[in-house]
């Protein structure tokens, strides 16, 4: 039996293409057959509320909650795009909220499960960002906008986010290895899979004296991304669309 593993898929209504390749894929055997669907974050590329009528996250929770009834966990982390997303919207899409850092037994191995971002700690900006944006306060703040003003925002949000990105050196948008090690070891784990950085790979090292890996998921801007984890392999593997 197979674990699987998906994040950043970003979607969003400009790429329709992926959100059929996200239901197409969700709707197949591999999911239907699976142990277990990981979300780690970054489903969407932007989360206003549990309450937005949109279609494309009434399309998200059909697909998720058909995995849900079918009898395949699906758990769900956020990530920095949809940190909003709540138990309302878990409910209603079968999905069970992860927090970050969780860790769980894998396919017989214990693993470190994050999002990816808090390990980007050379990225001193978007750290701060970042305290901002998770503070429950500031949260209730937004959440009490109305959906339009949120839409806005959002938009605004995602604007000041590219001109970073595009002005922030590679190097310093990756994890920091100290930071890696440092959250494998306090889980108490030699193995991490995060997404985030889209950066697909498989990185073996030496976490003191131990072999350990972090795995890391790639996006799904021109393509589909998914880990499958089976007791005695790892595959990432790309998704072409249709
Ligand atoms: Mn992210």
């Amino acid at each position: 039996m197979a674990t699987l593993f998906i994040s950043d898929l970003h979607l969003d209504p400009a790429r329709p293409q992926i959100t059929t390749l996200f239901e197409n894929y969700l709707a197949g055997d591999e999911v239907r057959h699976a142990d277990a669907l990981y979300i780690l974050g970054d489903l969407v590329e932007a989360w206003i509320g549990d309450d937005d009528d949109a279609e494309l996250p009434r399309r998200i929770a059909e697909a998720t909650r058909a995995v849900h009834d079918a009898g395949v966990p699906v758990y769900f982390m956020v990530g920095n795009r949809d940190f909003l997303l709540g138990e309302a919207f878990a409910r209603r899409a079968g999905m069970t909220l992860l927090d970050d850092g969780a860790v769980h037994g894998v396919q017989g191995r214990r693993t470190l499960l994050m999002h990816g971002d808090v390990l980007c700690t050379d990225d001193v900006a978007y750290q701060a960002v970042r305290q901002q944006v998770r503070n429950p306060q500031w949260q209730a703040q937004i959440l009490a906008m109305p959906l339009e003003a949120r839409r806005a925002f959002a938009a605004q949000a995602r604007e000041d986010s590219r001109k970073h990105t595009g002005s922030t050196m590679e190097s310093i948008m990756d994890v920091n290895a100290a930071a890696v090690a440092n959250a494998m070891r306090q889980a108490g784990v030699t193995r991490l899979i995060h997404g985030h950085t889209h950066r697909p790979a498989a990185h073996a090292f030496e976490l003191d004296g131990l072999p350990a890996e972090r795995i890391v998921l790639g996006d799904w801007y021109e393509q589909g991304s998914v880990l499958r984890v089976t007791a005695d392999d790892v595959v990432l593997r790309g998704l072409a669309t249709a």
